[in-house]
């Protein structure tokens, strides 16, 4: 499932981040920048030890905010790693600092000419946002970046699951 932003492709795909061929991916880890389960855990698998050793040395990233690292062995050059919010009750600066996350992200991927990335959907593991509110924060967000950033040309979803892709799915096209 595939939408034109001006001249940059948003795109949502079922499967694996870890497979994919963008130049960044986007990996959903924590404040400590220390491996994770989820989605962290299988990025850091598949790349290799290279990854965590750049991690260790930057140290940390508050929630919100993003970092980058290469890719180790992945097909993509880089990783981007941000920080998502833990959701409470959705009254405690979760969607901000979710739309944050995302945000930050592409900024960093703007900075070093990354034309296409691909990204989990962040903090909807362990970190338990619900996935329809959380797609709608992500879709949204990506999409008013792009609107007004040419550079980035592709932007693809990697949703593990098909309640996930759903979920996305579903949002993308109630927000048009
Ligand atoms: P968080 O701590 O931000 O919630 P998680 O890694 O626990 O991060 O989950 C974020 C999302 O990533 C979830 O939807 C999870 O199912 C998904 N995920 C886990 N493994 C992969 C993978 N290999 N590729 C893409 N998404 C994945």
């Amino acid at each position: 499932m595939q939408v034109k932003i001006g001249h940059s492709v948003l795109e949502l795909v079922e499967g694996d981040i870890t497979q994919q061929d963008t130049e960044a991916l986007v990996n959903a880890a924590n404040e400590q920048l220390r491996v994770g389960g989820g989605v962290d855990g299988a990025i850091n698998r598949a790349g290799g030890p290279k990854i965590q050793e750049e991690a260790h040395k930057i140290g940390r990233c508050p929630t919100g905010q993003a970092v980058i690292t290469t890719g180790g062995n992945l097909k993509a050059r880089y990783v981007i790693h941000t920080v998502g919010p833990i959701y409470r009750d959705g009254h405690s600066g979760e969607p901000e600092l979710l739309a944050s996350a995302y945000r930050e992200s592409l900024k960093i991927a703007s900075a070093q000419g990354i034309k296409s990335l691909a990204f989990p959907s962040l903090s909807t593991g362990v970190y338990g946002y619900p996935v329809a509110d959380a797609a709608r924060v992500a879709l949204g967000t990506v999409k008013d970046y792009l609107a007004q950033h040419p550079e980035i040309e592709l932007v693809r979803f990697v949703l593990f699951g098909k309640p996930t892709f759903e979920a996305f799915a579903a949002a993308l096209q109630e927000i048009g």
